[in-house]
């Protein structure tokens, strides 16, 4: 065991603990990750900490938080509500960016670590962030090539740039636990832990001169007495046109060569989302057909079910770049987004 040592936070709320906040979706690791770092903090680092996930429907793809808190040994730690105020986000999905707003309440002098193969340039110029530290990591680049996930990745960058936290005591952490359940995949994630903890390109953005610190303003709830839609109105329907599964895929989707295409329909047969576009030609015989056109994106959560059914090479697993769906992807007819 690693020996315990007597960490002292560097900085802490009024309450005195450290806070941070994993902005994931389901399959990522995000709430192991955060079991991981709570566990480090207390049995290795001497802590106080508590750790705790919220998630919708327990499945791939869907939107998941997980919170960590850090106290001083002599500090209480009693709070249990979600992580407003962070010192530190990670976001494991660059996707998410599109839905949430994954850097609400981070602290003025806080960090944004973030799974990207972008810039942290690029990464303030989408969020907005004006202040604080910006940390890149080719997470899922890293998790890709040595067949692990993006979460040990993320927990390396962690330990690079939140200064307390002791590498040795959290790879220590990820040894120990994929030890008793995964003993054959523990080399693999602490060499994702120590490259995601080399990878790092990070940046600091100091305030303007005189500028004002901005204020934490709590999102009001959507259905409080003052706030409550009128009876029967409904204000966010679920149809097939607004459903967007993009922020599902976990790096990955199809990409489609119509060259190789014999338009057998067997992608088809096991899309779970019908994101496949098909029309009627005409071939140089003369025949009537249903031919394969392409793929909307819009719907693929990146399952990857359709290349495994593909009888020729027409499908094959990508990894996803910017652009790319938007770029190559085929409509519904249907679809109006
Ligand atoms: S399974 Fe492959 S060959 Fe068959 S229609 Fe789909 S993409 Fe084309
Ligand atoms: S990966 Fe293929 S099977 Fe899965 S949702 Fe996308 S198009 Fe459908």
């Amino acid at each position: 065991m690693a020996a315990q040592t007597t960490t002292r936070l560097t900085k802490v709320n009024e309450l005195g603990l450290f806070e941070i906040r994993l902005e994931s979706i389901g399959g990522l690791g995000a709430n192991l990750a955060g079991k991981m770092l709570a566990e480090a903090g207390v049995i290795h680092l001497g802590l106080n900490g508590s750790n705790f996930s919220s998630y919708g429907s327990e499945k791939k793809g869907s939107p998941v938080k997980t919170f960590i808190r850090y106290a001083n040994p002599e500090t209480n730690l009693r709070a249990v509500s979600p992580v407003e105020e962070p010192h530190v986000v990670g976001v494991f999905h660059e996707a998410l960016f599109k839905t949430q707003n994954c850097i609400s309440g981070l602290q003025p002098d806080g960090i944004l670590l973030v799974n990207t193969t972008k810039t942290p340039d690029e990464i303030r110029e989408i969020t907005g962030l004006k202040t604080g530290t910006i940390v890149c990591v080719d997470a899922l680049g890293i998790a890709v090539e040595e067949k692990t996930r993006v979460n040990t990745a993320m927990l390396g960058a962690l330990c690079r740039e939140v200064d307390f936290l002791d590498p040795k005591a959290v790879e220590f952490m990820i040894r120990e636990t994929f030890e008793k359940k995964y003993p054959a995949l523990v080399d693999s994630n602490i060499r994702t832990f120590e490259r995601g903890y080399s990878e790092v390109i990070s940046k600091t953005y100091e305030p303007e001169p005189g500028a004002k610190p901005e204020t934490f303003v709590r999102p009001q709830p959507m259905l409080g007495y003052e706030t409550q839609p009128i009876g029967g109105v409904i204000i966010n329907p679920g149809n097939s046109i607004l459903k967007d599964l993009s922020s599902s895929r976990q790096g990955f989707l199809p990409s489609f060569n119509r060259e190789a295409c014999i338009h057998c329909a067997a992608c088809d047969q096991v899309c779970p989302d019908y994101c496949f576009v098909w029309a009627q030609e005409t071939d140089a015989k003369g025949r009537v057909n249903q031919y394969l056109q392409g793929i909307d994106y819009q719907y693929c959560k990146g399952c990857q079910k359709c290349v495994e059914a593909c009888p020729t090479e027409a499908l094959s697993t990508l990894r996803e770049m910017e652009g790319y769906a938007e770029q190559n992807g085929v409509k519904h007819r249907f679809n109006i987004a």
